[in-house]
């Protein structure tokens, strides 16, 4: 089974795939992490694309596109993954196809976790204090949250019609989303 999550920045994506990740014993194929993994580590590629995420800008489509094949393209990840942060627009929704049918494999299901702009303000500013990301400042959380709506949304629709999107209510605690997306799978 391989899945895609979506939801603006602060929506509880990266809780909610690492406890689908468990559960289901899938690879987390945060984009995110691992972009920001490559600035703590100081190499060459971390210092290139540190700017562009402090910022709230998208890294580019060639850097992250070599960065997931590696993953998408190992053996002991086939049909396991969970994409959380990618696709972000749809020339990678159309990339990540391509890559799919290249190793034989599919996208199972896709999850939207709704949540209003007043929440995601507040629950990035919680997450400023406990993870010191320099991007959760609320400026560019909020240029953050804009480039969702405008580059992520359209990509969501593309999924609609292909119906593979279930849409959560992101309000709720983490518990409730956990049991929904529960028993979403079980039904896959
Ligand atoms: P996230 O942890 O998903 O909120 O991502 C943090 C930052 O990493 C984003 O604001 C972008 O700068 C970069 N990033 C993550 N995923 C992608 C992607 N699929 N395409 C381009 N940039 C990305």
């Amino acid at each position: 089974m391989n899945l895609i999550i979506f939801g603006p920045p602060g929506a509880g994506k990266g809780t909610q795939s690492t406890f689908i990740a468990k559960k289901y014993n899938l690879f987390q194929l945060s984009t995110g992490k691992i972009l920001r993994d490559q600035v703590k580590a100081k190499t060459d590629l971390g210092a290139k694309i540190s700017p562009l995420i402090n910022s709230g800008s998208f890294v580019s489509d060639e850097i992250v596109s070599e960065l997931i094949e590696k993953i998408i393209k190992e053996e002991n990840y086939k049909d396991k993954i969970i994409f959380d942060g990618y696709p972000r627009s749809l020339s990678q929704a159309r990339n990540l196809d391509n890559l799919l049918k290249k190793y034989t494999q599919k996208i199972d299901i896709v999850l939207k976790l709704s949540v209003s702009f007043k929440t995601i303000k507040k629950r990035i500013s919680e997450r400023r204090t406990l993870e010191n990301r320099p991007d959760d400042n609320e400026d560019i959380a909020i240029k953050r949250y804009k480039t969702y709506e405008k580059s992520t949304e359209p990509v969501i629709e593309y999924y609609k019609k292909l119906n593979l999107l279930k849409v959560i209510d992101g309000e709720r605690s983490i518990e409730q989303i956990n049991k929904e997306i529960s028993d979403i799978i079980a039904l896959i």
